[in-house]
Formats: C-alpha cells, sequence, structure tokens
C-alpha cells in the first residue's frame, strides 16, 4: 500500500453549527465542516430527546418524559444563517450558525420544539386574526474584566467610554450577522450596558434575541471579558431585564394598535390584547422570569414589573405603552408599540414571546377589557384601589408562578403537552438544585450560567 505524504501545512476546517435555543434559553447545537452544508440541508443533524429536559445546571431532570430513548433531527433553517467572522481576536473561528427546528426523524414537527411553538402561534395570528407580528427584544447585562474597574457613574460618558472598545466591535459584529443594532449604551448599574437592535416579523424577532446574546458572548470571549445577561449578578447589583417590544399589524402592514381617538392611544383590538397579557401574566411569568433569581428582579421600585397593569411611559408596569415622538415626522401609529417588560435573559425567546402572543389571543379572543391601567407606581396605590382595577401582585417566587401556570386551564391547553411535561420537570430540578442557596449566592450560581 502506498501512502502519499501531504507536505501542504494543516489548516482549520471551517465549521457551520445547527442550533436549538432551548426551553430554557441556552443554545445548542452540533457542527459539520462548512463546506458540506448542502449535505445537512435536508434532514439536518440528530438530536436527542432528553436534550430539552436539560436543567441550567447541567443536569437533566429525572422525570422528564423522555428518558434515553427516542431520536430526532434539528433541521437547519437557512434563511436563519448568522456569519461573523474577522472580530477583535484575528486568530477566533468564524462563529457561524443556522437556527434549527426539532423534528420527528420523518420530519414531523417535535411538540417540545420551542422554535416551531412560535412558528405556529405567529401563523395562528396570520390566519385566523388577520394579523403579524413585529417586535424586539432589549438586553441589559454585565460587563467585567478580572482586574479591579473603576466604578463610572450611572449613564456617564466614562461608563461609555470604558465599554467603548467592546461596543465598537459588538456593533460591527451584529451588523455583519444580519441583527441590525440600534444603539450600545452604559445603563443605571455599574458595569451594566444595554443593546438594542431593530425590530423584526415572527419568528426573526425571537431568533434575533438569541443572535444578539450569543454575538454579544462571542465579542467578550474574545476580548477577554465577562459577560452576564443574568437578571441579578451580585446582592446590591442593579437588575438586568429583557424588554420585548411588540406591534401588531394587519395583512397589508397597517400598524392596528394605535387609534388616535382613544386617551392613551390603545386602538379596541390593543385593549383586548393587553387585557389578555395582564389576566394570564402570573401564569406565564413561569415562563418569562423562569428562575429563582428572576424573582430577586421583580419586585417594586426595580423599573421591572412587580404588578400586572398596564402604564404610559410607567418604567413600574409590567406592560408599557412606550412615548411615541412627534419630533422627526414619523406617523405615531407606526411608532406605538407595547412593552413587555416581566422577562429576563433565563427565558428562551421563542418560548416567551410564543406565550405572551398566545395570552394576547385569548384576550382578543375573549374580548377581554382593560381595567388594570395606572401610571401611578402599583406599589403605592392600596389594596382596595388595585383591587377595584383588577392589579394583582406577580408571583414572588418561580414555586408560586409554576403553580399559577399549572392552574391556568387556558394556557395548559394552549401549549403542547410534551413541552409543559418536559418545562414542569426541568423546574423542579432546577428548583431542588438551587433551594439551599442564599440569595447572594444565588446571584453569583446564575451569573455564571447566563
Ligand atoms: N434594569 C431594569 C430591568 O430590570 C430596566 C431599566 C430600564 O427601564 O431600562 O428591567
Ligand atoms: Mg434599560
Amino acid at each position: 500500500m502506498s501512502r502519499t505524504h501531504n507536505s501542504e501545512p494543516l489548516t482549520p476546517v471551517a465549521m457551520t453549527t445547527i442550533v436549538t435555543t432551548d426551553l430554557i434559553g441556552v443554545t445548542r447545537g452540533r457542527s459539520f465542516p462548512t463546506d458540506e452544508l448542502e449535505h445537512y440541508q435536508a434532514a439536518g443533524c440528530g438530536w436527542v430527546p432528553a436534550n430539552s429536559a436539560l436543567t441550567p445546571q447541567d443536569i437533566i431532570a429525572s422525570s422528564n418524559p423522555w428518558g434515553a430513548y427516542g431520536d430526532l433531527r434539528l433541521i437547519p433553517d437557512l434563511a436563519s444563517r448568522v456569519t461573523v467572522s474577522n472580530g477583535p481576536d484575528a486568530s477566533a473561528p468564524a462563529l457561524d450558525f443556522i437556527h434549527g427546528d426539532i423534528c420527528e426523524t420523518d420530519g414531523r414537527p417535535w411538540a417540545a420544539c420551542p422554535r416551531t411553538l412560535l412558528r405556529n402561534e405567529v401563523q395562528r395570528y396570520h390566519d385566523e386574526l388577520g394579523l403579524q407580528i413585529t417586535s424586539a427584544f432589549e438586553h441589559e447585562f454585565n460587563l467585567t474584566t478580572d482586574s479591579a474597574q473603576a466604578e463610572h457613574l450611572a449613564f456617564s460618558l466614562e461608563a461609555q467610554r470604558q465599554g467603548a472598545a467592546f461596543g465598537g466591535w459588538l456593533l460591527s459584529a451584529l451588523r455583519a450577522g444580519g441583527a441590525e443594532p440600534e444603539m450600545f449604551l452604559p445603563e443605571y448599574g455599574k458595569h451594566q450596558y444595554e443593546i438594542t437592535c431593530r425590530p423584526t416579523q415572527g419568528v426573526a424577532a425571537a431568533d434575533r434575541a438569541v443572535n444578539v446574546r450569543e454575538i454579544t458572548r462571542e465579542i467578550a470571549r474574545q476580548m477577554g471579558l465577562n459577560l452576564s445577561f443574568a437578571p441579578k449578578t451580585s446582592e446590591h447589583a442593579v437588575c438586568n431585564g429583557v424588554h420585548l417590544h411588540l406591534s401588531l399589524h394587519d395583512l397589508s402592514g397597517h400598524p392596528v394598535l394605535y387609534d388616535a381617538g382613544t386617551a392613551n392611544g390603545l386602538s379596541t383590538l390593543g385593549q383586548h390584547w393587553a387585557a389578555g397579557v395582564l389576566r394570564y401574566l402570573p401564569a406565564l411569568c413561569a415562563l418569562t422570569a423562569p428562575t429563582p433569581i428572576s424573582y430577586e428582579r421583580l419586585q417594586p421600585h426595580h423599573w421591572s414589573a412587580s404588578y400586572a397593569c398596564l402604564g404610559q411611559r410607567n418604567r413600574e408596569a409590567s406592560l408599557r405603552i412606550c412615548p411615541t415622538m412627534s419630533l422627526g415626522g414619523k406617523s405615531e401609529a407606526a411608532q406605538y408599540n407595547l412593552e413587555f417588560r416581566a422577562m429576563d435573559a433565563t427565558a428562551s425567546p421563542h418560548l416567551a414571546m410564543a406565550a405572551v402572543l398566545i395570552a394576547g389571543r385569548l384576550g382578543i379572543e375573549q374580548r377581554l377589557a382593560l381595567n388594570a391601567i395606572t401610571d401611578e407606581v402599583p406599589d403605592s396605590l392600596n389594596e382596595e384601589q388595585r383591587q377595584r382595577r383588577g392589579i394583582v401582585a406577580l408571583p414572588a417566587s418561580l414555586t408560586q408562578a409554576l403553580s399559577h401556570l399549572r392552574s391556568s386551564e387556558a394556557l395548559l391547553e394552549a401549549l403542547p403537552r410534551a413541552l409543559l411535561d418536559t418545562y414542569f420537570a426541568v423546574k423542579i430540578e432546577e428548583l431542588a438544585l438551587t433551594q439551599h442557596l442564599s440569595p447572594a449566592e444565588l446571584c453569583e450560581h446564575y451569573a455564571r450560567l447566563y
């Protein structure tokens, strides 16, 4: 047998990863040589059902419905591909991934796939309500180095300068990855920043939230910085939220949330939608604020959310009517959007967005009346004033949120059984794994995980 000797130096093979962002908001996947993409297009790569039962602690929930059985495929959605190369570390391989949908081996959708759930819900808005969804996720995070760093003042130019090298690379990478970045800004907290991107349509908005997280992590990794999107990273830290901005359009692209004739600009359809979100909010929290640490954030005076209410320009309201500007010549209807604030980065963007949409749709279908409105800090109202408007407190813990979800027949019916069974198994295991941690230890633990 003759051997040919190749004297060419080896170069690393470029890899592309097919990913799924799972029920706990962790992006996972498998990689193949990029030049073999064609081979993976139709049938994707293998996937394992019990992967969906992983807790953030990296332990598979013991009572999950899948066990050691079954095989799935992760099918790439080629339009969702993200490629970012030539970042701050010139030797780092390109970040190249494609979002996938989890399917059975014969191509039927898998019931516990969060991206499929969101796609089905977006389709339902289209088919049954004649509506399209435009949305954007805003992300706050902490950025630190291992060495001591000066603590600059909130929103200051100094804080901006401390993050400027990172911010410049981040904006460039987000542009390259098609995420349409808007602003990089220093936030209220120490070493806290925020990144915002333009809204986009349907499932692509949740994909974009994943892209923002992964691209932000990639730039931090390449620059040797510590990054965390966790809701609270230390006991006295200002919290990191994820705010979901959302607007609805009819099928010809006309915005339908706005009506100039109402006091706060919210159309009748918008009122039903908001009433649905607020009605189901205590149960939704189990999916949008889904870890024990989330409840360190969902507290009064955190500018996050602690009561189920709508407010206009009120950052203590869980659902906020965002400001529109008469400056700049853009129509108010086109700017008008609602911001869902009871969310953080321990949630799966696809699952959380689907859940919010389901609640809003139920509000429209049931023609729910919107009473839970306040432009005051809801905490400052007395119990009687809150009761009169139907403003209820949000759950104080993940355990409470899960029990709201368990008793919400409408949400349980709208979510696939297999997904719910997996989700409850994961969350119960996660609670058991973290129950011994003090609030300070919880902060530190989740800061490392997210
Ligand atoms: N950091 C706040 C939160 O946890 C949000 C502050 C803001 O309004 O940007 O949601
Ligand atoms: Mg902010």
